[in-house]
């Protein structure tokens, strides 16, 4: 066990009082991104890493960096953090975890007078959510070049209202360049939001890298007609034909086994009337794997299967491509570094595949990076019950530090 302690009991507490900001009587957070209310947190967060004698520079997409010095000024900097905003019923810990756990491991070193070789940036990235402007990612993407930040700036939320306005708004569209600047690595910690640690009793995951995606927007076309009247040889039930696609997603997801992963999500049926044979049905449909050639096999073979599994509905089927990502993986190094951690901690860990997105993902195409997930309570996230113990924030933070510390301290010859 490492004797560098970070303190569980005063990380607990900063978790409770970040969650202050946006607070819901369920016991959530409503802390959506670039509002008055991600400004109260982003105030804090700046106060917080200044009191701790960091540096604070902002980016043009509101991306915050807080540095602590090294010893060695050719080093470059060690990065690590997630993100504030949380989804309109969010849960405490989504991103909050690791930016506060990032504030803990900057006090704990500050209390035992450690010095690193390299730099350390704690990072707040700014809209990793994606639910008042719709793209997911967006501080991180725009960042690493995964999106133009004419782009970004453009996007607009419910009310018209643009992401450049609203980071003129609350004061953050800072003066550095959002683009990758020249940095060592990046560590994330972020609650799983699935159920995998928690029924493997692991309390840390060390993320090995994120899932490849195939997304569509599916179309099915039959024709309306009366439900009572209209004998069987002369429907097209787009609905029925539809069910025949779900059936299919789900049997292409458990022929990949443990690791598939397939679904509907959405379907919009039309008329969605009791006596009209449905004449039009629109859903999603959407693939996930850890192995880019299995998602490259889906997106190649799913369109033809598809149309096979509706030949004998006399319906037609479009498939519009949504996305297709390959799989990231994290860097080998990075991981094996949180894998030490976890072993010295001496409880137990495993290693999982994200399956969700997360910054990091992002931020993995510029720099070596690895992630490190805590358990949460019955897999639940994005939802106001999101609960986690202080026991693994506790491990997840001295995994963090330890990992960061680790890898800023490393020898480079
Ligand atoms: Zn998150």
């Amino acid at each position: 066990m490492s004797n560098q302690r970070i303190d569980g009991v005063r990380l607990w507490d900063s978790l409770m009082a970040m969650a202050r900001h946006g607070a819901t009587q369920k016991g959530g957070v409503r802390r959506l991104t670039l509002t008055t209310i991600d400004k109260a947190a982003r105030d804090d967060f700046r106060a917080q890493c200044e009191s701790l004698g960091l540096a604070v520079r902002v980016d043009a997409i509101g991306n915050m960096f807080a540095r602590r010095e090294g010893r060695d000024p050719s080093r470059l900097p060690v990065l690590f953090g997630s993100h504030l905003d949380s989804q309109p019923s969010g849960g405490k810990f989504d991103g909050a975890l690791g930016v506060v756990a990032g504030l803990e491991v900057m006090r704990t070193l500050n209390d035992l007078g450690i010095t690193t070789e390299a730099p350390l940036e704690l990072v707040n990235w700014t809209d990793e959510e994606g639910s008042r402007f719709g793209l997911s990612l967006m501080g991180s993407g725009t960042w690493a070049g995964v999106y133009p930040i004419e782009r970004s700036y453009a996007l607009t939320d419910i009310e018209g209202v643009t992401v450049e306005s609203a980071l003129k708004d609350i004061g953050y569209q800072g003066a550095e360049p959002a683009a990758p600047f020249p940095a060592d690595s990046y560590f994330e910690l972020h609650i799983e939001q699935g159920p995998i640690l928690e029924r493997a009793g692991a309390r840390i995951g060390i993320v090995t890298g994120a899932q490849a995606q195939v997304w569509w927007d599916a179309r099915i076309t039959g024709q309306d007609a009366h439900a009572g009247t209209t004998p069987p040889d002369a429907r097209r039930d787009a609905l029925v034909a539809a069910a025949q696609i779900i059936t299919l997603v789900d049997r292409l997801m458990r022929e990949h086994g443990e690791d598939g992963r397939g679904t509907v999500g959405f379907l919009k049926v039309e008329p969605n009337s009791r006596n009209v044979i449905p004449g039009e049905v629109a859903f999603s449909v959407e693939f996930r794997h850890p192995d880019s050639a299995a998602i490259a096999a889906l997106a190649r073979d799913f369109p033809a299967l598809a149309a096979e599994a509706i030949a004998a509905t006399g319906c037609t089927l479009t498939l519009t491509p949504v996305l297709h990502y390959d799989a990231q993986p994290f860097d080998a190094e990075c991981v094996a570094l949180v894998e030490a951690a976890a072993r010295r901690l001496g409880q137990p860990a495993r290693r999982i595949v994200s399956g969700a997105g997360h910054d990091a993902v992002y931020v993995a195409r510029r720099m070596p990076a690895a992630m490190i997930f805590t358990p949460c309570k019955d897999g639940l996230s994005h939802n106001e019950a999101e609960s986690i113990e202080p026991e693994e924030a506790e491990a997840g933070c001295q995994v963090l530090f330890d990992a960061v510390v680790a890898r800023a301290n490393r020898s480079l010859v």
